[in-house]
């Protein structure tokens, strides 16, 4: 006999407040080590069914020690993937349903709340009133949506026709500090790894305007059409900010598309003092920032904006007989805003997350973790062993480890060693990254949960083992 819900879900409450309870207490990365996992899993599947006690058990006994915790508030890696009990709620009602919303006539209230939601989201961060949101599984998926567009758009649709003819020759432009995603997408999009132009940055580790202008210049001399400038808000590195102003200006001299990538730190334009980044964003075509890094909605939830929403449905739309249905104009089937056919009702958890924490309770918590990011970079600054290595625009703090008279090899060695000597306590996670060749350990202050303790904390790790 199988169990019912009734069976199984005592049990699972009762796992998944005692997950939350003890969090902090699970050493955050996993410690397992390679094929340890893979090893201890049968190699056959089983021909009868199992009793769901047994499949539980192995859950907790094989799978738990391999999982690293993203929801630890001693979690400042990369950057983080945040849930929070709403959005955990919604996540729960979602796959009850198990909906599928690629169509409006598939789940109506999936499609209206899903433009509701995002509608409140241009509200909230300052996104223009002309702009149409869709949610998409990534930023990597909504900047391949964005570069397909432009192709298509400085095309006149042609190469979704009739493929490349092979005269395009078609530049695409961000700083060498971008996100890995947009050279993905040339290559994905047919425009080819060679025409992307990855432009100096500033000392800041901003787009250099300058530079960009010069490369946009001598493309066109040889015969080359700009077609895009990706602007990072917030690079994955140190959280640098491009002037979207100053690529404003260059697109009325040369017409180019321009995509935003706020992907993590899009989240800040909740707050007044991060608008003044935004100047210039009327005259970008896309737009994209992930509520599943920064705002508390767990992965996967990616905000995509288009200017021109025709321009994107020319670009995606198929309706083939089987899919055709009676209120196709009048309705938005995001089907046909994106890659996938099929979509997750992903809206549900956004309106719980916004309900919950409301404007003013999201605002309090990503001021809270800037307020710590400038506290453990003040810290960080104060002492004399170390070093700040980019400067602080929200809450990444980029430093390193440098004790009197090492070379720059040593330092990058040492640095090294101490990100995996503090990784392997299992009392906090971070990662790193290379900013002018130099070893970078990267302190992300944004996961839901953290507070002032964690910060210290973390900081007395890395300075003891830093005097080891
Ligand atoms: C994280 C990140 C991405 C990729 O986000 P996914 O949603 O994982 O695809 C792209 N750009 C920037 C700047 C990022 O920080």
């Amino acid at each position: 006999m199988k169990e019912e819900i009734s069976d199984i879900f005592p049990q699972l409450e009762k796992w998944v407040s005692g997950y939350f309870r003890d969090l902090e207490n699970f050493p955050v990365k996993s410690q397992a080590g390679i094929r340890e996992i893979y090893n201890r899993l049968p190699d056959t599947p089983p021909v009868k069914g199992e009793s769901f006690d047994d499949i539980f058990k192995d859950f907790e006994e094989i799978i738990m020690p391999g999982i690293t915790h993203w929801q630890s508030p001693k979690f400042f890696a990369y950057f983080p993937a945040n849930s929070s009990l709403p959005s955990f709620a919604a996540e729960v009602l979602t796959s009850a349903m198990g909906a599928q919303c690629m169509k409006w006539e598939t789940s109506p209230a999936a499609a209206e709340l899903e433009e509701k939601v995002l509608d409140w989201l241009k509200e909230m961060t300052g996104i223009p009133k002309n702009f149409h949101g869709v949610i998409q599984d990534s930023a990597s998926s909504s900047t391949l949506a964005s570069l397909l567009t432009a192709r298509e758009v400085f095309s006149e649709f042609s190469i979704n026709r009739n493929g490349f003819s092979g005269r395009e020759k078609f530049r695409v432009y961000c700083s060498t500090e971008a996100h890995s995603s947009v050279e993905k997408a040339v290559k994905i999009t047919g425009i080819g790894r060679e025409n992307l132009v990855k432009v100096p940055v500033n000392e800041d580790f901003s787009i250099n305007i300058n530079k960009l202008e010069e490369s946009i210049q001598t493309d066109i001399k040889n015969g080359f059409t700009p077609l895009c400038v990706v602007a990072a808000l917030g690079t994955t590195g140190s959280a640098a900010i491009d002037s979207l102003e100053g690529i404003s200006a260059l697109k009325k001299k040369y017409g180019f598309w321009i995509h935003v990538d706020a992907a993590f730190l899009g989240t800040a334009f909740l707050l007044p003092e991060y608008r003044k980044y935004l100047k210039g964003i009327e005259f970008a075509d896309t737009f994209v920032f992930n509520p599943h890094k920064w705002m508390f909605t767990n992965f996967d939830c990616s905000a995509y904006f288009v200017r021109d929403k025709n321009s994107l449905l020319n670009t995606f739309e198929i309706i083939p007989e089987y899919l055709k249905t009676r209120s196709d104009s009048a309705v938005n089937n995001y089907c046909d805003w994106g890659i996938p056919l099929g979509r997750r009702f992903r809206a549900l958890k956004l309106w719980f997350v916004i309900r919950w924490f409301g404007v003013e309770g999201l605002k309090e918590k990503v001021r809270h973790h800037i307020g710590l990011a400038k506290k453990f970079h003040d810290l960080v600054s104060a002492e004399k062993d170390f070093e700040i290595l980019a400067p602080l625009s929200a809450n990444v703090v980029c430093f390193r480890f440098k004790p009197e008279g090492k070379k720059e090899d040593e330092l990058n060695s040492l640095n090294e060693s101490l990100l995996s000597s503090v990784n392997a306590t299992g009392k906090m996670y971070i990662s790193h990254t290379k900013l002018n060749g130099k070893y970078t350990l990267r302190m992300v202050i944004a996961q839901t949960d953290v507070e002032e303790r964690h910060v210290l904390e973390a900081w007395e790790l890395i300075r003891n083992f830093s005097k080891s």
